[in-house]
């Protein structure tokens, strides 16, 4: 299979270090994303994100990956950078010793999981690439199976969400942001509206038991569908007795990172939260999925904001989930990728070999 050497690539000249390492190349450059609306949620509002874009080379081959660092997960343009120097691949000779290449990886630190979601990224671009078929074929997933998007609606003035629920147009469900004082005029003011299917965010918003009740039955009468991190991850006893008593499924998110988090979340959510930007990447991604599944557990694939190079490695998974939130893209002014589409309001995995990205 011959794939043009992609070489001359405008996203690699500038701030952009390259490395050698044996029979692979990383590239990697600091990049900072523009929102298109001021962002807010239950803890604290932004204009950015910075991301980090990298370009892992193998025989002439490239694939492409990022991480995006919203504040909470604690990760910078100078941590992703300064792991990504630790990295040495030169110990592997074949990109397809997937398992040691990513254990290898993830042995660097104990955290750092965006900065490994990029390499994590890159490398299944590369294979993917290499084997001449995308990601979600690979695993044998209907691309048309893929559930709708949701579109975000930060937390904001009722003229305002007014006028991102006119700008939600073409998305048969809406996300809302929860958690703070101000969640009923939300919901009030989105259902004056449209009266689309809606899901909640809460954020960890919620404090008291009786009174995230109490908001689940109003939410569940006014057609919100689930219930995501209702209630701080420490309160695992709290977001249990919610589960058990809620009349809407509840979402584990920021309770759920890693493979391992998803057998303690059994029992106290209905479901989890993927985003690669959290679980280190599409492997483990693909893994918890399985696992929820095994556990009977509901499947929701989320994202950071991110450009449509993480979008479209989160879209192969989409057609295994239960709901998608992947609009990262949609929220940002400067996409350098283009890749997945939204066609009637779901989301729709480029049909090319790997992610299925190029560069704008
Ligand atoms: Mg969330």
């Amino acid at each position: 299979m011959c794939i043009a050497d992609p070489t001359p690539d405008p996203l690699f000249t500038q701030q952009t270090i390259t490395r050698r390492m044996g029979k692979f190349t990383l590239h990697s450059r600091p990049y900072t994303l523009v929102l298109r609306h001021v962002f807010t949620i239950a803890s604290g509002s932004r204009s950015t994100t910075p991301v980090v874009l990298v370009r892992l080379d193998y025989d002439g081959v490239s694939g492409y990956g990022e991480a995006s660092m919203p504040p909470y997960l604690g990760e910078s343009h100078e941590s992703v950078m300064a792991f990504l120097s630790k990295v040495d691949l030169r110990d592997f000779d074949d990109p397809f010793q997937t398992a040691a290449i990513l254990a290898h990886i993830d042995g660097l630190s104990e955290r750092d999981t965006a900065a490994k979601a990029a390499l994590d990224i890159a490398l299944h671009d590369l294979l993917g690439k290499l084997m001449g078929q995308p990601w979600h074929r690979i695993w044998g997933y209907d691309p048309t199976k893929a559930p709708h998007t949701s579109f975000t609606i930060g937390i904001d003035t009722a003229e305002v969400v007014r006028k991102k629920v006119a700008e939600a147009a073409p998305y048969q469900i809406l996300k809302v942001k929860l958690g703070l004082d101000t969640d009923k005029m939300m919901i009030e003011t989105i259902r004056e509206v449209t009266d689309k299917p809606l899901c909640a965010d809460i954020n960890q918003g919620w404090k008291n038991r009786d009174a995230a009740l109490d908001m689940a039955h109003w939410l569940a009468e006014r057609g919100v569908v689930f219930l995501e991190q209702p209630m701080p991850k420490t309160q695992i006893d709290d977001n249990a007795w919610l589960t058990e008593r809620s009349p809407i499924p509840t979402v584990a998110d920021e309770a759920v990172q890693r493979l391992a988090d998803v057998r303690r979340a059994w029992g106290a959510y209905s479901g989890i939260n993927i985003k690669l930007m959290k679980c280190t990447g599409l492997r483990e991604a693909h893994q918890m999925a399985e696992l929820a599944r095994a556990l009977d557990m509901k499947v929701m694939l989320g994202c950071m904001t991110e450009t449509s190079c993480a979008i479209s490695a989160a879209a192969q998974l989409a057609p295994a989930v239960d709901w998608a939130d992947l609009d990262g893209a949609l929220l940002i002014d400067n996409d350098v990728f283009r890749g997945m589409e939204i066609a009637a309001g779901r989301v729709v995995p480029p049909n090319a070999p790997g992610i299925g990205v190029s560069v704008r």
